[in-house]
């Protein structure tokens, strides 16, 4: 299992959209979130989209591996993206926040966890700015998270700085075509 966590507008979504095209057997666990989709997202593919009271009822089921409150709204990992793959070894790949990484670092230890960093923060906000999808009371709420965010880049064993596209997609590549190839 891989976990890619890092900044809002960092380009982690970027990056595994790469990542899964040179390594096809990969394969994207959808998180489930309490936010609205954004346009030309569908529901089950980008996100499972859920109401406060699902994700509530989904909580208390214990569905979750993983779930963080995250700019306003609740995202998580479902058992049931895992489950599965794990019991099959299909390599999977999570897109999720530092707070929720965490909590896979703490249940699932032989998890590999990367973390995407800026080159700087100007850049990170040109991006979040450039990608055009979040309001600006969003952005400006995503960048003070990622203050915070950055700060935990030392409990990584991987770190990758996203300055050229290329070598931080071939960087990433790299970290996991290592853990899947036989030792
Ligand atoms: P995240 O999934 O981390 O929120 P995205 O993958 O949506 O980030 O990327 C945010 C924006 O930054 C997108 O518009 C993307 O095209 C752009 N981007 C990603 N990587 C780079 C890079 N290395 N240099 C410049 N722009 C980038
Ligand atoms: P966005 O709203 O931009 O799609 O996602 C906001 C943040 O939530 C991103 O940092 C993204 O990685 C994170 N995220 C997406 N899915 C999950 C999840 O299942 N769990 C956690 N903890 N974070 C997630």
């Amino acid at each position: 299992m891989f976990v890619i966590t890092g900044p809002s507008g960092v380009g982690k979504g970027t990056l595994i959209r790469a990542l899964c095209d040179r390594i096809p057997a990969l394969q994207i666990s959808v998180s489930a979130t309490t936010r609205q989709p954004r346009p030309g997202e569908r529901d089950g593919v980008s996100y499972h989209f859920l109401s406060q009271a699902e994700f509530d009822r989904r909580i208390a089921d214990g569905d979750f591996v993983e779930w963080a409150e995250y700019s306003g709204n609740r995202y998580g990992t479902l058992r049931s993206e895992l489950d599965r793959r794990l019991r099959e070894r299909v390599p999977v790949v999570l897109e999720i926040e530092v707070q929720g990484a965490r909590q896979v670092r703490e249940k699932m230890p032989e998890a590999v966890q990367v973390f995407i960093a800026p080159p700087s923060a100007d850049a990170l906000r040109t991006r979040l700015i450039g990608r055009g999808t979040d309001p600006p009371e969003q952005v400006q709420r995503r960048l003070q998270t990622a203050t915070a965010e950055l700060e935990a880049q030392p409990e990584f064993t991987h770190v990758i700085v996203n300055d050229r596209l290329d070598d931080a997609i071939e960087a990433l590549v790299a970290v996991v075509e290592d853990e899947l190839s036989p030792a």
